[in-house]
């Protein structure tokens, strides 16, 4: 597989000072293809062929329905629609003649029809092309940290990334990086995850002690928007401001 960099975004994500620049960089890619997918390119009949074949997840429909373009969205549901019964019509023969052979054989012949439906409501296009963006992402940024005294110097100074992208960046080290390289670069990522949820996780107690009459009158600190953050670094940028769900 071809990797390529794409440096600028990276930095620019980093330079937002972000609880997750990964996160950052995922919301702006995800914004552009939710864009895109309702544009005049998805009538080309390459890109028609794969909404067809795939679907959109319930997240995405959710976020082309906010655009408000309820044409271009209908469009897209109908002739993904359209080439699901099909399917679904296979489906019901082969259902039907499972059950036939189940009747004599016996054997949990539903198994593989639960696998084949389930499989037609879980594919989605947008989420495939954003993959392919946040694919290069994770490449370039470990590629940076190699490579770039300032960026790992930005990085160190940072606060990290949540726990979903710190997985992601492990296994790119796992593939891009060796030797202590691979060791640093693991160290710094998990280190710097731990220092930012252990800050987090003080503030998240304090925010419930404010609930109790006893500390009503104790300043707040910084633990006001505990809740949001800690939430967002377990499990990525989803609440709160910035969330980008209004
Ligand atoms: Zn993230
Ligand atoms: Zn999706």
């Amino acid at each position: 597989m071809q990797y390529h960099l794409d440096t600028i975004p990276v930095w620019e994500a980093m330079e937002q000072n972000t609880a997750c620049p990964l996160c950052a960089l995922y919301r702006r890619v995800e914004a552009a293809e939710i864009e895109r997918s309702l544009g005049g390119s998805v009538m080309e009949p390459d890109a028609r062929i794969r909404v067809n074949e795939k679907g959109i997840c319930a997240r995405h429909h959710a976020q082309l329905f906010a655009m408000q373009n309820r044409l271009g969205h209908a469009l897209l549901a109908d002739s993904h629609t359209k080439e699901l019964l099909k399917k679904l019509e296979g489906l019901e023969k082969k259902a039907a003649s499972c059950e036939k052979r189940g009747l004599f054989g016996g054997g949990d012949s539903l198994e593989w029809v639960v696998r084949e439906l389930d499989a037609l409501c879980r594919s989605c296009v947008v989420c495939d092309d954003i993959q392919v963006h946040m694919e290069r992402y994770f490449y370039t940024f470990v590629h940076l940290w190699k490579s770039d005294a300032a960026f790992r110097e930005k990085w160190q100074a940072s606060q990290g990334v949540c726990l979903p992208h710190a997985a992601e960046l492990l296994a790119r080290a796992q593939k891009h990086l060796v030797g202590s390289a691979r060791r640093e670069f693991a160290a710094s990522l998990l280190s710097l995850v731990k220092a930012n949820l252990t800050q987090d996780e003080k503030d998240l107690e304090w925010f419930t002690l404010k609930f109790d009459y006893r500390n009503q009158q104790k300043p707040w600190g910084n633990s006001r928007d505990a809740l949001e953050r800690t939430v967002n670094r377990l499990r990525g940028l989803c609440v709160g401001g910035g969330d980008g769900q209004g």
